[in-house]
């Protein structure tokens, strides 16, 4: 289980999170949502032991990650960044490989290619594991990414806006896989701006306006009209699908006049 309590951080003397609480259980997806510069990217970073707090704990099953050394934070949390190119001359193999380097003492071992060709399996990626990356499209690439975290054998992912620049189709198709990644055990923790995926998708929402959590809980709590307008400056109307019974939320946009 992750457990986040008060944490506060600063670039400088510039606060960006105060006193940020969250809980995540096994084969949960949290969603992190909020304007631009919220800080959601700047949470997950710590969450990762990439920033250190100015005040607060953050726990994996009840250790303080101060308590572990990069090789430890490295079995039990992968992170999966906005999607990058990689301008290297790797297969997809050599990368999702990769995501075995917290456990691989010299070189890796039977086991660990078993666990790699598990992951592109799952990530739907062992079909291309000998295609070279740079010839991969966004959401073959995306798949790739993934599959390299899965290899951690991580307690915990972290993905930052996962599916920005996939189109409908490709975006669905990487939210389903993080779901089975979850419904298997892992614990999800992941920023994501389309808020109608969001709410399919997560099992809770934190919202964040200016680095302070406006509301946590079920996409039912915390989706409401008044909490997307007050938080994202937006009127929007929220409705439920009859088909999925998913929230749907809609902007609510001024008509304006076409020319012609
Ligand atoms: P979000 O992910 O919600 O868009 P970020 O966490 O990226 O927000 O950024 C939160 C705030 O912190 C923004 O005002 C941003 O300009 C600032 N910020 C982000 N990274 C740095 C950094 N490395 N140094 C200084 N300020 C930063």
């Amino acid at each position: 289980m992750l457990e986040v309590k008060d944490v506060c951080v600063s670039y400088g003397n510039r606060k960006i999170l105060n006193k940020v609480n969250l809980r995540a259980h096994e084969g949960e997806i949290v969603g992190i949502v909020g304007p631009n510069g919220s800080g959601k990217t700047t949470f997950l970073k710590s969450l990762a032991k990439y920033l250190i707090p100015d005040a607060g704990s953050i726990y994996i099953n009840n250790v303080n990650i101060t308590e572990m050394d990069n090789r430890e934070i490295a079995k039990n949390v992968a992170v999966v960044s906005q999607i990058v190119s990689i301008d290297f001359d790797f297969t997809a193999r050599d990368i999702v490989l990769m995501g075995r380097t917290p456990y691989i003492k010299g070189s890796e071992k039977p086991e660990d290619i078993m666990i790699a060709e598990d992951a592109m399996r799952k990530t739907n990626t062992y079909e291309f594991k000998d295609r070279m990356v740079t010839e991969l499209s966004g959401g073959e690439l995306q798949r790739v990414i993934i599959a390299r975290a899965l290899a951690q054998t991580p307690k915990i992912l972290l993905l930052d806006e996962p599916t920005s620049h996939l189109d409908i189709a490709h975006q669905v198709e990487i939210l389903n896989l993080v779901r089975e990644a979850a419904d298997s055990g892992l614990t999800v923790i992941a920023v994501i701006h389309d808020l109608n995926l969001a709410a399919h998708y997560c099992d809770s929402i934190c919202m964040l306006k200016s680095g302070e959590i406006v509301c946590t809980g079920q996409p039912e709590t915390v989706f409401t009209e008044e909490n997307i307008r007050n938080t994202f400056n937006i009127p929007v109307e929220v409705n439920t699908l009859k088909s999925t019974n998913s929230l749907y939320i809609m902007p609510l946009l001024k008509r304006v006049s076409k020319a012609g």
